[in-house]
């Protein structure tokens, strides 16, 4: 059977068709919406299922199924974890986690300390360059456990130490800048049994942007369930490939539109439409994993 063509076109989907979107951030890390925000949009731009990823944290989540039951959203509870395989960096989304499970929460916290000592670190280099940006505001700023390079960006703006988003990741954030500090990554096996033991799948995100195609049968060996097949940043034919390959290695298929809010230009919520019959069989391989729980 050929893909529906729609697959392949985010957002041009057959009328009557039900669609999903599996990438989503908020305030609770670097996105700009709230999660009442974000799902009113999703609503608007008519999912029917959406789930939140936000970067190291599930801090979000409880409000996310919240606004989502109010709006007749299916939620599906999830986070996008940063880590490491033999060099290469790798974002696992986790997906139908618990969220109130224990050594989840513990070792989130973990990663979250490590995320302000770095805005510390961050804020220390640029003191040294001479501006007298304040943690203080910073956090104030980013108001959440999970604070990054955009919020020390957004502070520099604020505080009117530069122009734009972009000129302070120019001239201070960008690797390789004055004030790039490293991020902490946890490696991708530790990653994929933390969301496997809190009842979750592990998903690669965004296969096209992190160049390591290579390292994704061994990724697949060490226990990865799925694949994100469908990104704002994927091209049609970057599509395709992970969809062939997914095939040939028994994962998975996951998309999701990566928004965050204002943050990275306009919202791209809306702009990638999973088919829900995919979210289905991500729901199958949920039932079937060794570590599930009934799911509702
Ligand atoms: P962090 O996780 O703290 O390293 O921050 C990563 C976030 O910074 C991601 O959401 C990126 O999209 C964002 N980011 C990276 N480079 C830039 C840039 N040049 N302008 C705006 N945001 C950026
Ligand atoms: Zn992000
Ligand atoms: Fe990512
Ligand atoms: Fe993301």
């Amino acid at each position: 059977m050929n893909p529906s063509p729609s697959i392949f076109r985010p957002g041009a989907g057959v009328s009557g068709e039900l669609f999903a979107d599996l990438h989503l951030h908020t305030l609770f890390s670097d996105g700009t919406f709230s999660p009442e925000e974000l799902a009113r949009r999703g609503a608007q731009a008519g999912l029917a299922a959406m789930a939140l990823t936000d970067h190291d944290t599930v801090e979000g989540c409880a409000r996310m199924a919240g606004a989502c039951r109010t709006l007749g959203i299916e939620f599906i509870t999830g986070t996008e974890l940063t880590a490491e395989f033999e060099g290469h960096e790798v974002h696992l989304l986790g997906y139908f986690i618990d969220t109130q499970q224990p050594r989840l929460l513990d070792e989130i916290k973990k990663f979250q300390a490590v995320r302000q000592e770095r805005v510390l670190e961050m804020v220390s280099r640029i003191n040294k360059l001479g501006l007298p940006l304040r943690a203080e505001t910073v956090f104030a700023l980013a108001n959440c456990q999970s604070p990054g390079r955009p919020h020390v960006g957004r502070a520099l703006v604020q505080e009117g130490f530069c122009a734009t988003l972009e000129a302070a990741f120019e001239r201070f954030l960008k690797k390789g800048r004055p004030a790039w500090v490293p991020k902490y990554k946890i490696s991708a096996a530790d990653a994929m049994e933390l969301i496997h033991q809190a009842g979750g799948l592990a998903v690669m995100a965004h296969p096209g942007l992190n160049h390591c195609d290579h390292i994704i049968p061994q990724l697949a060996r060490d226990g990865l369930d799925g694949l994100e097949c469908f990104h704002s940043k994927h091209s049609g034919t970057q599509s395709r490939y992970y969809l062939a390959l997914a095939g040939s290695l028994h994962l998975a298929v996951t998309g999701g539109s990566d928004c965050h809010g204002f943050s990275k230009g306009k919202p791209l919520i809306g702009g990638v439409k999973l088919p829900l019959a995919y979210l289905e069989k991500l729901k199958e391989a949920r039932r079937a994993h060794p570590a599930a729980a009934p799911l509702h």
